[in-house]
């Protein structure tokens, strides 16, 4: 029997206010990854379901955009109190469709829920400008104005925080959208929309649509003219397709996408500080995250006793279903994420990595993995160079500073670098030569909605959070006016 939380979301599209079957009348499975079981079927959107849904947001975006910024603050505002209201609820129903334990659900039902309260304060400060040309002749007006209709696509691993860092600054600025999210994972995504027509969300600001045919849902949404602006969060590869298909008609973008965190580990770090903050960078979402440590490199003089401190933290977590208690590591997303990540340990053991603890697939249902650690890794193995998205800690050693530093920026990705140091004039200057968009220093936690979340080189485009999270949603305009000198 299905829990309450999986009768109660909806399970159709949400296009113009109005829950619908697709056209065709096709469903897709959500599966639960503890038990590979089904949890419900959902409306799955074709291309014609997804013009619609396009049509329903440029119908709304007029008069969208020309409500008080004070109305459109209050609906995030009310969002955000209903959110943390049924956070249990929220938890568990993300939980069942990804697999993250309870408590860690939990804890993304309160990032997810910020990222509504940061923007309902952001909606009404946009500001402008009025100035002077420099040669007197003309006054310089400067508004800022919603960009428009936006696509948003989200991923799974995080489905309602990935969802709010994007519906957030979009409603702050007056876009109305169209939201696909992952396959995987929609049902976090479709309970939100029903908490936001309860804020008072009006009818066509936000068109859900979820689908089976990513891809062909979207391109004709990127090449139709009509969105204005794409803003996604997933792989680099699918990333690279959607740049180029938002080139035919010059769609802003803005992308959040993989990386390949360093984690650099000091001889002069505090050891429990550094085994801390190496546990939540590389555990957190049981390691199914873009900032999550992938590269581990550990100063030759610490390295056998910091692998073994890491080997028993990681061996004193509790594998399971998410949903029980006590679960630190809940299942991966499906078996071909939990495929991946077991080829990539294969291959660093045949490069010469030495297995200190986990590496084994387990029998039974459920896609899980557990806790591993490698140690001995060399630049060349397919797991220093790729995304691992698995609860596995890949170690290898450095002997000094630029070593270290050439090592980490050979890559590239450049979302986040994690480092670990006590002497303050190095933590500054190594985070000043990291090539990535942020650094945890002395932390393995950087996400955080009043930050600009964002990464350089192929990790991205723009930022998310923060008061840059508002920029990729609203475009300048200038008005020159004679002053008549
Ligand atoms: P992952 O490998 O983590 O699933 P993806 O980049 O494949 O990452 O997926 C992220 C999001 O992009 C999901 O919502 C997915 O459905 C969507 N997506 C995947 N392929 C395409 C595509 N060709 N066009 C548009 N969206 C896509």
């Amino acid at each position: 029997m299905s829990p309450t939380v999986i009768k109660d979301v909806p399970k159709q599209l949400f296009i113009a206010g109005a829950w619908q079957d697709a056209e065709s009348g096709r469903t897709l499975a959500v599966d639960d990854p503890a038990t590979g079981e089904e949890l419900c079927l959902v409306a799955d959107a074709s291309p014609a379901d997804g013009r619609r849904a396009v049509e329903a947001a440029v119908a709304a975006q007029s008069s969208w955009a020309a409500t008080p910024p004070r109305v459109r603050s209050e609906i995030l505002r009310r969002a955000y109190d209903i959110i943390v209201s049924r956070t249990e609820e929220l938890a568990l129903l993300m939980t069942l469709e990804m697999g993250k334990p309870l408590d860690q659900a939990r804890g993304e039902v309160a990032y997810a829920a910020e990222f509504f309260r940061w923007f309902s304060e952001e909606a009404v400060r946009v500001d402008g400008g009025m100035t002077t040309a420099p040669d007197g002749k003309n006054r310089l007006m400067v508004l800022r104005q919603p960009v428009g209709p936006c696509l948003l696509i989200t991923p799974w691993n995080f489905p309602l925080a990935m969802g709010t860092r994007k519906i957030g600054p979009a409603v702050a600025a007056g876009c109305t959208m169209v939201l696909k999210p992952a396959p995987q994972t929609p049902l976090s995504t479709l309970a939100l929309a029903a908490i936001l027509t309860e804020a008072g969300l009006p009818d066509g600001v936000l068109n859900v649509v979820v689908t089976s045919d990513a891809a062909g849902v979207v391109e004709p949404m990127l090449r139709g003219g009509q969105i204005r602006k794409l803003s996604f969060t997933g792989s680099t590869q699918v990333g690279k397709i959607l740049l180029a298909q938002c080139a035919d008609k010059v769609v802003r973008a803005s992308m959040e996408l993989g990386g390949n965190a360093p984690v650099i580990i000091f001889d002069d770090a505090d050891l429990d500080v550094a085994v801390e903050g190496t546990m939540h960078a590389k555990m957190r979402n049981m390691g199914e995250a873009c900032t999550a440590a992938n590269r581990i490199f550990v100063h030759s003089s610490l390295a056998e006793e910091f692998a073994a401190r890491l080997a028993d933290r990681m061996e004193a977590l509790t594998v399971g279903v998410g949903t029980e208690p006590g679960i630190d590591v809940g299942p991966l997303i499906d078996d071909t994420g939990r495929g991946k990540v077991h080829q990539l340990v294969l291959d660093a053991v045949r490069h010469g990595a030495k297995l200190v603890t986990g590496g084994e697939l387990p029998d039974g249902p459920g896609c899980f993995y557990p806790p591993t650690v490698l140690t001995g890794i060399t630049a060349e193995s397919a797991i220093a160079q790729t995304e691992i998205f698995g609860p596995v800690a890949a170690l290898r050693t450095f002997g000094d500073e630029d070593e270290v530093v050439a090592a980490a920026n050979a890559t590239d990705w450049g979302l986040v670098s994690y480092v670990f140091t006590r002497d303050l004039d190095r933590a500054l200057r190594v985070s000043e030569r990291l090539e990535s968009g942020m650094v945890g220093l002395n932390t393995g936690l950087v996400s955080n909605p009043a930050a600009p979340f964002g990464g350089v080189k192929q990790s991205g485009l723009g930022r998310e959070g923060g008061r840059a999270g508002m920029d990729g949603f609203l475009e300048y305009k200038y008005i020159a006016i004679p002053t008549g000198n």
